[in-house]
């Protein structure tokens, strides 16, 4: 049998691939890309001749089954997506599952990863966080999610498209404190990246303000609820209760 890899590459900057994942990329016998134009950007600037084939949302089941039959014939292939860490808000998890599944071996080439670039640079706590992948894209469904989010106490983060960070501020606005600290990460790693640390409502009234901030790739990190604030999501009952036992 042949071998999948699981190859992160850049999330905007071309530098940020490992030598490792660049040597796989031109060592396998075919790469199964989200975007086979997208992905000849990356080749081309690493003088890479590969044979892509497409794998996306929308083919992934069929394009996953015809993958496993070139791995079990014995081809190497390497799974790449648009941007960072495949599988990550990207296609991937059915070829992934079925592969394992079928007992052949899956090797994961670490790299670039939205979210991760953006925690490791926000200075909010770090030992427990929850990712959330995309914000919903309904005001009402935005409005729930954020609601269900309010008492957690762990750092939270979400991807969010330019067309409703905006939309997705006030609609947050409306739901948490407004002195909730929260990070705005833009366009990471590339020529305009922004990382902003402040509180919710200053996050809102910059966007709001700074057409800029309204453009390319974000990824928002929001605090975990501060103790006091989860006090008040208990009862009054709730909070006799912990007091006794305390
Ligand atoms: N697989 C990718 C990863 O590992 O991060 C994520 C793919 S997801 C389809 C694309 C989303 O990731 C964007 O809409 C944005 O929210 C976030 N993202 C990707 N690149 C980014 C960057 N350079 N700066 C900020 N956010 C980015």
């Amino acid at each position: 049998c042949g071998k999948l890899y699981v190859v992160a590459t850049p999330i905007g900057n071309l530098g940020d691939i490992s030598y490792r994942a660049v040597e796989t990329l031109r060592r396998v016998d075919l790469i199964a890309a989200e975007d086979t134009r997208h992905i000849k950007t990356l080749l081309q600037h690493y003088g890479i001749n590969q044979k892509v084939i497409s794998l996306h949302q929308h083919n992934e089941e069929r394009a996953s089954a015809d993958l496993l039959e070139k791995l079990r014939a014995g081809l190497s292939i390497a799974l790449v997506s648009d941007a960072g860490t495949p599988l990550v808000s990207d296609p991937g998890m059915p070829l992934v599952r079925m592969v394992r599944d079928a007992g052949i071996e899956v090797s994961p080439l670490p790299g670039a990863c939205a979210l991760i670039a953006a925690l490791s640079a926000a200075g909010l706590p770090t030992a427990r966080f929850t990712f959330e992948g995309f914000a919903p894209r309904t005001s009402a469904e935005r409005k729930s999610f954020f609601k269900a989010k309010a008492a957690s106490p762990d750092t939270w983060i979400f991807y969010e498209s330019c067309h409703r960070v905006l939309a997705s501020l006030r609609d947050m606005g409306e739901v948490l404190p407004k002195d909730r600290q929260i990070v705005i990460a833009r366009e990471l790693t590339k020529l305009h990246e922004t990382i902003v640390k402040t509180t919710l409502a200053e996050a809102q009234a910059l966007v709001e303000t700074d057409p800029n901030m309204q453009k390319g790739e974000f990824v928002i990190i929001v605090e975990g609820a501060p103790k006091e604030d989860l006090r008040a999501e208990i009862s009054a009952e709730q909070q006799r209760v912990l007091e006794i036992l305390l």
